[in-house]
């Protein structure tokens, strides 16, 4: 046996668990399926712009344990996530905040504000939100659930609101104050030099080999180490011999545009039902439009971004973490636990929707325990 710990997946998770493996002295060897590190924070250089491959990554967390980690790593730009929502051509502030109630109503003081919100909420007459539907309702009554919640919500999971659960929407900020941050987070920011550099520097010199698929050639590749961290989809692990995991995917049509700003905002939600994608990002504003010397770059790369349901052979993005998904995946956790040599963990082995800072913690937490 030539490694100590097989490291299935160079993403976040993995390549947190390289990185402390190796600093404790052990012999890692970390594979890949794709030809490239980095998992779903790759981005890949285009016209002098980070381009984020497998969606927008805006890194925040107010874990000052994980931002301490992470930036040993990277040193992270002021960059601060202001989405705007464009309805049919309205546009509002996002998250739901005195900006995007101003617009909605014609507001102006945070108590006519909460007034509107708790009037809606009545009418509406929810003691106990359920699912996700009743509870945006509850939280930013009708209008705004209408106009900037139920197109996209339902694009994005390809699922009508009250099939969806509420922790989703509890993910998002409502604020009475004039606040477009769109996190609740003391740390935010993007790594300068991309994300790609970012898990390469976490790498260091641990042996990568890409191009590798784990379930194809599990068996020789299990000999070659005495434990194996498995990062991929628990489902496929074992087969999908219980039935398959819903997850949903993302297509990205990207696109280089002769023109130095396209939308002035790194996000646009597109909030309507009839617009076929969920949102458009332009990469550059994530580095404030400049390269590397500080100079203003000529073009801007887009990616419009379609959400659809997983199949065989698509990338897995989010999970679907309703009541039948939490049931199967509890079923595949049980047979997890039993593969003594094989630890779980990421977005995909643990199915959760899982933001960076908290896979970071994960594995940081499943670190203090194995190593
Ligand atoms: N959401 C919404 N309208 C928006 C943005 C978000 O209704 O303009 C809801 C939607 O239900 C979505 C959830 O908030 O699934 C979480 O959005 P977030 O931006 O956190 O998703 P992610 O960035 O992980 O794709």
């Amino acid at each position: 046996m030539k490694y100590d710990y097989l490291v299935v997946g160079a993403g976040l998770y993995g390549a947190v668990f390289a990185q402390q493996a190796a600093e404790k002295g052990k012999k890692v060897l970390v594979i890949d399926k794709r030809p490239n590190v980095a998992g779903n924070v790759y981005t890949k250089k285009q016209e002098g712009i980070n381009v984020h491959q497998y969606g927008a990554h805006i890194f925040h967390t107010n874990n000052q344990k994980v931002w301490q980690y992470i930036t040993r790593f990277a040193e992270f730009n002021r960059f601060t996530n202001s989405p705007v929502a464009n309805y049919k051509g309205e546009l509002y502030s996002l998250p739901f905040n005195m900006y995007t109630f101003n617009k909605m109503w014609g507001v102006v003081t945070p108590e006519e504000a909460a007034k509107k919100i708790e009037e809606q909420r009545r009418m509406a007459g929810i003691a106990n939100p359920s699912n996700l539907e009743e509870q945006a309702i509850s939280l930013v009554g009708t209008d705004i659930y209408e106009k900037l919640i139920k197109g996209y919500t339902q694009k994005q999971w390809g699922r009508p609101c009250h099939e969806l659960p509420a922790f989703i929407i509890k993910r998002l900020p409502v604020r009475l104050t004039f606040d477009n941050n769109y996190f609740n987070a003391l740390y935010q920011g993007i790594p300068m030099g991309g994300y790609t550099k970012m898990v390469e520097n976490m790498l260091g010199d641990t042996e990568v080999r890409l191009e590798v698929d784990y379930l194809e050639e599990k068996d020789e590749l299990d000999r070659l180490a005495d434990r194996v961290i498995y990062t991929g989809a628990i489902d496929a692990y074992f087969g999908y011999r219980l039935g398959t995991l819903a997850y949903r995917s993302v297509r990205f049509e990207t696109e280089v545009l002769n023109q130095p700003n396209y939308q002035g905002n790194a996000a646009v939600n597109y909030t309507d039902s009839e617009t076929p994608y969920t949102r458009i990002i332009e990469h550059k504003w994530f580095e404030f439009g400049k390269d590397e010397e500080g100079n203003d770059l000529p073009k801007t790369v887009i990616s419009r971004e379609y959400s659809s349901e997983w199949k065989r052979g698509d990338e897995p993005y989010y999970p679907v973490n309703d009541e039948k998904n939490g049931k199967l995946y509890s079923e595949y956790k049980a047979l997890a636990d039993k593969e003594e040599k094989v630890i779980f963990g990421g977005r995909l082995g643990e199915y959760r929707y899982y933001d960076m800072d908290a896979v970071i913690a994960s594995a940081l937490e499943m670190c203090g325990r194995e190593l």
